[in-house]
């Protein structure tokens, strides 16, 4: 491989797998998940097939705008939203926020990298039986995930961690405000660990503080699978990524293996490519619903569903924005999208009136993406949303993030009439609050308010929550194949050479956002399946 620019290398050994070639891994999605375990496989000597959905994009087609880059990144196609939440209101066909591209959603994210703490593997024996939930323990602790959550920190160069030692990201008035706030009111306030770079780290530039983290880092400070994991696959020769490549059914034989998958390729022509072992990596979304399309006279109710949980226990985050508006200019667009975390009420204290517990990450929204969601659903922008964008440079704000429990009727399931342009049935998203997330909400509302007052808030706009950016649990780890879909490696409990390697095999959604945690699962399930396929065993 000659090297250049980052996501611009120029390939001499690209591998080219035939169709028929059926001792390939095929990987769908090269986001967080699927761009991992290809780059993790590849290291290791075995190859793989990354079916992506989306185009192929250079860090030239990154520009410094929030809703052109929206725009561009986003999965657009139609999905509906149901249930009892106001996004089946105010959101009714945007229900998430997911990327569609080479890289996935690791293109758009700001790059918060957190590890869930040890009881947040434990929901059920923390909690018990929690009435209207359908809460369960992972069958690995948080023991098992560390040494992975090591070399993740590593992988990703996520800083102030022991793996990298890099330093934290320079501290910005956004942060300084939020510092002293906590002081005053005795919360818990750190920088957040940051999977960008503060230095130069593994070929890519320290961050230049310039904010859009959200839109793709022009420069690559932030890591994303675009332009790490993915090229690094490509430069072994073992690995080969097809672009604008949807996946719309996985093929099984009698005994109910995987034998590959059907997808329509970027001319638009159906294909066939044939799989050794198959890994499900399109998001928490796209994964369940292409179970549920790939059903068969073996498998009438979907691939892996034996257990009817596919599509089930869909999770996001218990979320909400404060945004403060003070005295004196803070310039909260100064520097990195989340800067800061306060993480006093991450703890598991049901006397505060509900289970689980929520961090408050400090985060800029732009000026787009404050109008568009200080009052979404609502005709036109009205006084309040005018005079707090008149006010922008003294503003301020943080990002709810709580555990959402696992519900079983909050679901993905296909709509019976409406299809999309490759055929297929859309994907209905059905979800409705938890009472456990109304009185979390509400707490951290309180909380954010303290907070605020504390230093001079002298307005302050609670928002409620954007279009969910972190989708997790719709094919959810069980011990018992009764329980769940996959086994503590993401490996099917039905199909035995089926994985799932996104954030939907989480049991839980801890208080923290998942990526770190899809990443070191992904490392750890490569290096399964490398010895299941060195043993011969699959
Ligand atoms: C604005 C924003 C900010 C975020 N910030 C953070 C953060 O700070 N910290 C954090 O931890 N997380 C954050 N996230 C969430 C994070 O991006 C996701 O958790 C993570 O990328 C999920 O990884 P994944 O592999 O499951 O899916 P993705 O990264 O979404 O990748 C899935 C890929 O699969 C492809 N695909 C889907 N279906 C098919 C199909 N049928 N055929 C072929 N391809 C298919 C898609 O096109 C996509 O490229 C953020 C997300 C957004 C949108
Ligand atoms: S602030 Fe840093 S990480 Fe964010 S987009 Fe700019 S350079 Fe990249």
């Amino acid at each position: 491989m000659v090297s250049n620019k980052l996501g611009e290398e120029i390939m001499t050994n690209v591998a080219k797998f035939d169709l028929d070639d059926n001792d390939v891994v095929v990987i769908i999605g090269s986001g967080a998940g699927g761009g991992t375990v290809a780059n993790e496989l590849a290291q290791k000597g075995v190859r793989s097939v990354v079916l992506e959905a989306g185009k192929r994009f250079t860090l030239e087609d990154i520009k410094n705008s929030e809703w052109e880059m929206f725009m561009k990144l986003s999965w657009l196609d139609k999905r509906i939203s149901a249930g009892g939440w106001h996004h089946s209101k105010n959101h009714a066909n945007l229900p998430a926020w997911i990327c569609k591209g080479v890289g996935g959603s690791s293109i758009h994210w700001a790059g918060v990298s957190l590890r869930f703490k040890p009881h947040e593997f434990k929901m059920k024996s923390t909690n018990g039986e929690i009435p209207g939930a359908n809460v369960a323990d992972w069958p690995i602790t948080y023991d098992e995930l560390a040494p992975y959550y090591d070399k993740a920190e590593d992988k990703m160069g996520v800083t102030g961690t022991k793996a990298t030692g890099m330093p934290d990201l320079p501290e910005n008035s956004h942060t300084k405000l939020h510092r002293i706030a906590a002081e005053r009111t005795g919360m818990t306030f750190s920088n957040a660990p940051m999977a960008i770079n503060s230095v130069e780290r593994d070929g890519r530039p320290a961050c230049q503080q310039i904010g859009f983290c959200m839109q793709g880092c022009k420069i690559g400070a932030k890591w994303s699978t675009m332009y790490t994991e993915v090229p690094k696959a490509e430069a072994t020769g073992l690995c080969e990524i097809r672009p604008n490549s949807m996946v719309l059914k996985i093929e099984h034989d009698d005994d109910g293996r995987a034998t590959g998958v059907y997808y329509v390729d970027e001319n638009g022509v159906k294909k066939l490519q044939k799989a050794r072992i198959v890994c499900v990596a399109g998001n928490s979304i796209e994964s369940p619903r292409l179970l549920l399309n790939s059903a068969s006279k073996k498998f009438p109710d979907g691939l892996a569903n034996s257990s009817g949980q596919v599509g089930r226990n869909y999770m996001g985050h218990v979320t909400g924005g404060v945004y403060g508006v003070f005295p004196k200019p803070v310039n909260m667009h100064r520097g990195t999208s989340v800067p800061s975390i306060i993480t006093s009420e991450q703890l598991n204290k049901p006397d505060r009136g509900f289970v689980a517990g929520y961090t408050l990450e400090v985060l800029t929204l732009g000026l787009g993406f404050l109008s568009a969601f200080l009052k979404p659903g609502s005709s036109g922008w009205g006084r309040e949303v005018s005079e707090a964008l008149e006010n922008y440079k003294n503003m301020a704000g943080v990002w709810i993030c709580g555990e959402d429990l696992a519900v079983a009727s909050n679901r993905i399931t296909l709509h019976p009439t409406e299809k999309d342009q490759h055929g297929l049935p859309v994907p209905v998203i059905t979800k409705t609050d938890h009472n456990n997330d109304l009185v979390m909400r509400n707490h951290a509302y309180a909380q954010m308010a303290k907070l605020y007052k504390s230093v001079g808030a002298v307005k302050l706009h609670n928002l409620p929550a954007y279009p969910n950016s972190h989708n997790m649990g719709t094919n959810r780890m069980s011990e018992k194949p009764s329980d769940g879909v996959v086994n503590k490696w993401g490996q099917s409990h039905d199909v035995p050479n089926l994985f799932i390697s996104d954030g939907s095999q989480f049991v839980s959604s801890a208080a923290v956002n998942p990526t770190l945690t899809i990443v070191a699962l992904a490392i750890r399930q490569a290096e399964h399946i490398a010895k299941l396929v060195k043993t011969n065993v699959l």
